[in-house]
């Protein structure tokens, strides 16, 4: 039995949250209120919370009382990042060897969530957070999702790698009347597995299509060779991984925009695009989002830097300039849908997924793919490795298009981008394999110096 949209929306939500103690919707409708404030009333709000989460910190977690001590932090009730650049860079080693010592004595372990963790580097990474910061961070992934086209109480359709079963009572229940989601699995698509997503799809009717944005794009080539028609009314594509020539395609076979998101494991949502798509709102009711150099000075609008993040709401295990491992552009102007957050222009890829040419530059993997990928026809997926500075290697699905003279053409593309002493194989692929997540991977650097 389908239940109307309407109804999940008016009260089955709300009563889900009243019987959680849930604080998810009211943080929706406080979002929604406050998307339009002006930039002072937002700057105010978010440096009380950093004064705020600072001070809890330092009060209650060993970590960070040694660390701004030693850096001579001086606490206020209203703080900016400038207050804090003498704090040192939280990586992601700083993380695994402070274990517990990080998280707040305000809290028990057992009333914390721990974070998924593994992400693009396969090693296991413990963030905990508290249930006020999860139910926050789940307010403001509904709120994005929203700008997408997407209503709360309409159903999800996930192309996912490894979906979740529910496996308890309550957890099927809420499945069937809540959440109300079908799963394309990507560890396993083929045109069987399409068509038994679409007979879900045609049963469901969701409204948000979401997931890693390669596997989307692969789901739309299959439908439009089935013949296959899906209409969601929201798209958002998880992964930062968003090319020109995938998102086209994407939008051609759905007949909608694709909103692109970015966020990581530790600190959930960091920037999505809104309606107008000119760019990622950042996250700022939630996050200071900082861009640095190599120097660690901060990027003007149009430089590449460092992702680092201080998360505003998890008071479980306060994560205070984070080095996420990624790296994006800010942009110089803000949206003209009038909102006052500053929008980053793209996300350029995790540092592990720049490759390193010959006189030591790193290059953008995804700018390679562009070059390549997007401009011949004839391939229809591929992967870069990197396996030494001068040894590269590409893995191709051919099309039918392709065509024996493009390997000479691509080793080329590559050895102008890399150095021209780069030794470059080509392999052939029925498919490209996947990460144990489920998720694409472009490019691979295997290079130690990296
Ligand atoms: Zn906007």
């Amino acid at each position: 039995m389908r239940i109307p949209n309407f109804i999940v929306a008016s009260v089955i939500e709300p009563f889900w949250d009243f019987y959680d103690r849930s604080l998810r919707l009211k943080t929706v409708s406080r979002l929604s209120r406050q998307q339009f404030c002006s930039v002072e009333e937002l700057q105010t709000r978010r440096e009380k919370l950093l004064g705020k989460l600072l001070k809890h910190a330092f009060e209650t977690s060993s970590f960070w009382q040694t660390r701004m001590d030693s850096a001579n932090i001086e606490l206020a009730d209203q703080m900016t990042i400038a207050d804090i650049v003498d704090l040192p860079l939280l990586t992601k080693d700083d993380v695994r060897s402070a274990g517990q010592s990080m998280l707040s004595s305000k809290y028990k372990i057992e009333e914390l969530t721990k974070a998924k963790t593994g992400g693009s580097t396969g090693v296991a990474l413990e963030v905990w957070c508290d249930k006020v910061g999860v139910e926050k961070r789940n307010g403001a992934a509904i709120h994005a999702d929203k700008w997408s086209g997407w209503k709360v109480g309409q159903p999800q359709a996930a192309v996912w790698g490894n979906p979740p079963e529910p496996k308890t009572f309550k957890n099927k229940i809420r499945l069937w009347l809540k959440d109300r989601v079908i799963y394309l699995d990507t560890m396993k698509v083929s045109d069987e597995s399409v068509q038994k997503f679409a007979e879900q799809w045609s049963l469901l009717r969701p409204g948000l299509l979401y997931g890693h944005a390669h596997s989307i794009y692969l789901l739309a080539t299959i439908i439009r060779k089935l013949g296959i028609k899906l209409r969601p009314t929201g798209i958002v594509a998880t992964s930062m991984m968003l090319i020109n020539k995938e998102r086209k395609v994407i939008e051609e076979v759905f007949n909608i925009p694709v909103t692109n998101r970015y966020g990581c494991e530790e600190v959930s949502l960091i920037a999505c695009e809104c309606e107008r798509h000119k760019g990622l709102h950042i996250n700022e009711e939630h996050i200071f989002l900082e861009l640095l150099k190599d120097d660690g000075t901060h990027c003007k609008p149009g430089e590449n830097g460092r992702v680092v993040v201080t998360e505003l709401i998890n008071y479980g295990m306060p994560m205070i300039r984070h080095e996420t491992g990624d790296m994006a552009i800010l942009k110089e102007s803000l949206c003209d849908c009038g909102r006052p957050t500053q929008l980053l222009e793209s996300v350029t890829g995790r540092t592990a997924d720049f490759l390193v040419a010959a006189d030591g530059s790193m290059v953008a993997g995804i700018s390679l793919i562009e070059n390549s990928l997007t401009r011949y026809p004839g391939i229809e997926q591929m992967q870069v490795v990197q396996k030494q500075v001068d040894q590269l290697e590409l893995r191709i699905v051919k099309s039918d298009q392709w065509e024996d003279s493009l390997s000479n053409i691509l080793k080329s593309v590559f050895c102008d981008a890399l150095g021209s002493g780069c030794n470059v194989t080509i392999s052939y692929h029925d498919t490209i394999p996947r990460e144990p997540s489920g998720k694409y991977r472009f490019s691979i650097c295997e290079v130690d110096s990296a």
